[in-house]
């Protein structure tokens, strides 16, 4: 090496003095006061009590946190990101209504620049509110990964496939997985993504099994989304759906099973069998707004040692990507499914929103815990408004008070995103002009073509 060659940099971050939640996988969640987080290279190092610097982290860029409480980044666990376009444009409808009326007749409008519009869109609204991983699942996979990588964010990414576009379409699927898994430094990843087992037939679940086995990456679906699925199907082919996921290798695969409010008894062995592999994400407010019940059987999907993650769904349905309104939602509704209080508690819904997430896209040793070795995606909030004080236990606050506009900064992989509310990747202005001038055209249904219809 000459001595002109520059020594390899690392770059640190420092976030000093805030408080820090911890998320065990069991157990109570705690709060360590007044704490350092060093950052190297993307990575947490060290979780100490705040002090002075250490001579290698002289230089380091510093995030006062002080009199914030630090949480691992939230993980919105499925969601169809570009759907933000559609916000607000299909409201007290029917599920058939939805999908057959607003959704996939707009759906046919949309373009690869729409798209990039909505996801980069759908980016902002999560990094403010502290999202810092999204799974999410739709078209024009490439435009929502360079959203993905212009914007800092980590994501998931599973490209939509009906049956009904051929093999084209599946051979797009296979070579975006292979194009992108890893991409972004490591910050997004790819699943493939069946719609659901009622508009992809059999034989395309097992192609796209053999190949997620090949490419070593998961399966993201809709599966058993209701219980109305899951009779049809049985009337239908006398299995239930989550059958059919295990008959053609998806849940061999690796599976993040969107919604699943109608799985029942005889399905659980069989998560079991895979629970190592399985997860599924609730989205408890577009099945209140659709009237469903019941709900994910999230007590019955845990004790089979099944993960279960918490997801807002595109905003199509939930308005917002906001997971602090998700994850209340899940702790409220869980406890009135189950009528006892004493279940699904603070600690355990936080545990849901972040190692939960972690886990439902296979990056459970990556991320969803502030601890050394864990890639530093920090959310740093800010509980010190009336509607949290006094604050009396953090946690709850956290659970049942915070808001998303209590996000003051976001590190996503040790780059700060967001500083003191203040977005550093995205244009806002210019982006909200620009969603703004496409709605029109895509909420235009007067054509009558869908891409689909539903009739599971
Ligand atoms: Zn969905």
């Amino acid at each position: 090496m000459s001595d002109r060659t520059p020594p390899p940099t690392t770059r640190h971050l420092l976030v000093r003095g805030c408080d820090v939640l911890r998320v065990p996988v069991t157990g109570e969640c705690d709060v360590l006061p007044a704490q350092d987080i060093v950052v190297a290279d993307g990575v947490i190092v060290d979780v100490r009590p705040t002090g002075a610097d250490r001579p290698a982290e002289r230089g380091a860029e510093v995030v006062d946190g002080r009199g914030l409480l630090a949480l691992p980044g939230l993980v919105n666990a499925h969601t169809h990101s570009p759907m933000v376009l559609m916000r607000g444009a299909a409201e007290d409808v029917t599920v058939e209504g939805w999908f057959n009326d607003r959704v996939w007749p707009m759906e046919s409008n949309l373009t690869a620049e729409d798209v990039r519009a909505g996801a980069r869109l759908a980016c902002a609204e999560m990094i403010r509110s502290g999202v810092t991983t999204f799974a999410d699942h739709y078209f024009f996979p490439e435009e929502i990964a360079a959203a993905v990588a212009e914007t800092g964010l980590r994501a998931d990414l599973a490209p939509t496939y009906f049956s009904s576009g051929g093999r084209r379409a599946l051979d797009a699927t296979v070579a975006f997985a292979e194009a992108w898994h890893g991409g972004a430094d490591g910050r997004v990843t790819v699943s493939l993504g069946p719609h659901a087992p009622y508009t992809v037939d059999d034989k395309d679940l097992r192609t796209l099994s053999d190949h997620a086995r090949r490419l070593g990456v998961r399966m993201h679906i809709h599966a058993a989304e209701h219980l109305e699925q899951t009779e049809s199907s049985l009337e239908r082919r006398g299995i239930t759906p989550v059958r059919v996921l295990h008959e053609t290798g998806v849940l061999d695969a690796g599976a993040l099973i969107a919604h699943g409010c109608g799985i029942v008894e005889e399905d659980l062995p069989l998560l079991g069998e895979y629970a190592g592999t399985t997860a599924v994400a609730c989205c408890p407010k577009v099945y209140l707004k659709h009237a469903l019940s019941p709900l994910t059987p999230v007590r019955e999907l845990l004790a089979a040692g099944v993960t279960v993650a918490v997801g807002t769904d595109g905003a199509a349905g939930h308005n917002t990507l906001d997971v602090w309104e998700a994850l209340r939602l899940v702790a409220l509704t869980q406890k009135q499914a189950v009528r006892d209080a004493t279940w699904m508690t603070v600690s355990d819904t936080l545990r849901l929103a972040v190692r939960g997430g972690a886990r439902a896209l296979g990056l459970q040793d990556r991320i969803g815990a502030l601890e050394p070795g864990m890639r530093a995606d920090i959310v740093l909030t800010d509980l010190s408004g009336p509607h949290c004080r006094p604050l009396h236990d953090p946690r709850a606050a956290l659970v049942y008070s915070a808001r998303a506009s209590d996000v003051r900064t976001v590190v996503v992989d040790g780059r700060v995103l967001m500083r003191d509310g203040r977005l550093l990747t995205v244009d806002e202005p210019a982006l909200l002009a620009e969603a703004d001038a496409r709605v029109a055209r895509v909420l235009d249904t007067s054509h009558g073509k869908a891409v689909q219809h539903y009739d599971p």
